[in-house]
């Protein structure tokens, strides 16, 4: 029997949405992938399982099976008051939990033909001038193209050099079942609470059975953050003792132009950190990286190592634009976070505008025919900067 290592045009190093996708794009096109994935599947993830209707509509897949539950009704409060209920006429924000979800992507990866491997953790790669070289909890694989799909605390990022160039938001979440009013009360129906936390919010997901509730904002003011949840809790009428689950994480936001290729790498989803700073979600940006990786990777993994830039500029020129655009918009609303709700809870602009948002039919730079980015960057260069 041969000592050498098992070799594979591509090797992908997590199977959360981005690994998923990526896994399926190339299985499709007869790219020989391995995807590798440290947890048993179907496995826990912290998130609020919110996937924008755009997203949905980017993936272009049935997500039926898996969703628990369409939201078209948003509640807006402002530190904790004021609710005012916001109805839409189609479904805005499809609710899933992410073992179910990220499991349903993964075996579509796998009916295309991909190796799925999970319970197996990397925990070394080596670049070589030919191959890369990953040494895992069951052996050492051998790779063209390695691709970091591993998430906020990429291990491949980190030793590809590739993981400064971020800032980072922190997130806490519960998971807790719902009583029969609480079902009724929420079923299609999401609560964001706007200006209780600087660049941050809380949240409660309606899940079907359960209710996801949480909070997040930048690192900086993670101090703030439990006593946050612990008032949102409340106002809710929950208790934290009752959570199913409680769990926190970071939320990693890619500064412009920071490096996402190297030798024979490439970083996808949040070990790329394409979170988008204003909601701090990151589904969307995993399923674009993964899909927008294929094409590069497949041509790297065939020997055109140069594709690779490709595909950073690829997010430079499809994704950055709006999570840079994301970051003014933050900016602004967090100087004016009561206009902000009142905005979203009472003008009819700026909620038909949100709702074209959410659906795909817009985005930040072209909301408004582009008039609300000319107006915020106005106000993001005129308002004072709070001190501290
Ligand atoms: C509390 C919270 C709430 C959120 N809510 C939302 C939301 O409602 N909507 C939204 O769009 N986004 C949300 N997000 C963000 C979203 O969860 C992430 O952006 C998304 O999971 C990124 O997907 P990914 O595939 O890049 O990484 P992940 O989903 O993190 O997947 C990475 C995978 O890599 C595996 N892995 C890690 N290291 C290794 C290793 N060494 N070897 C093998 N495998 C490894 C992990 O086990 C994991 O399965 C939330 C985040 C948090 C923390």
């Amino acid at each position: 029997m041969s000592n050498l290592p098992e070799s594979f045009p591509v090797a992908i190093v997590g199977a959360g949405p981005a690994g998923a996708v990526l896994a399926y794009e190339l299985a499709t096109t007869g790219v020989r992938v391995l995807l590798l994935e440290k947890e048993r599947l179907p496995r826990y993830k912290p998130c609020g399982g919110g996937l924008q209707a755009r997203v949905v509509r980017r993936l272009g897949l049935d997500l039926q099976p898996v969703v628990r539950a369409a939201v078209d009704q948003l509640v807006f409060t402002y530190q904790l008051g004021r609710p005012v209920l916001r109805r839409a006429r189609q479904p805005l924000i499809f609710m899933v939990m992410r073992d179910a979800f990220d499991a349903y992507l993964v075996e579509r990866a796998a009916r295309a033909g991909a190796e799925v491997r999970d319970g197996v953790r990397v925990d070394r790669v080596d670049w070589q001038e030919h191959a890369v070289l990953l040494t895992t909890s069951r052996g050492t694989v051998r790779a063209a193209v390695v691709v970091g799909a591993d998430g906020a605390n990429s291990r491949v990022a980190r030793e590809a050099g590739l993981a400064n160039g971020r800032d980072l938001d922190l997130a806490l979440e519960g998971e807790f079942p719902a009583p029969a009013a609480a079902r009724a009360r929420w079923a299609t129906t999401a609560l964001l609470d706007l200006g209780s936390l600087p660049s941050g919010y809380g949240w409660l997901f309606p899940k079907g059975s359960g209710l996801s509730v949480g909070v997040g904002g930048p690192l900086l003011y993670r101090a703030q953050l439990r006593p946050y949840y612990e008032r949102l809790l409340r106002w809710l009428g929950l208790e934290a003792r009752d959570a199913e689950r409680f769990s926190g994480h970071h939320l990693p936001l890619r500064r412009p132009g920071a490096p996402i290729v190297a030798h024979r790498t490439v970083l996808v989803g949040d070990a790329a950190g394409l979170v988008d700073p204003f909601t701090g979600e990151g589904l969307l940006g995993a399923v674009v990286s993964g899909q927008l990786a294929a094409g590069p990777v497949a041509r790297a993994a065939a020997g055109d190592l140069a594709a690779l830039q490709e595909y950073q500029r690829a997010i430079d020129r499809e994704l950055m634009p709006e999570l840079l655009e994301a970051r003014v918009l933050l900016r602004v609303f967090d100087r004016m976070p009561r206009l902000a709700h009142w905005l979203m809870g009472n003008g009819q602009l700026a909620w038909r505008n949100l709702v074209r948002l959410l659906v795909g039919e817009s985005d930040y730079r072209r909301l408004g025919g582009g008039s609300f980015r000319l107006a915020w960057h106005l106000l993001d260069r005129l308002l004072p900067v709070p001190a501290g």
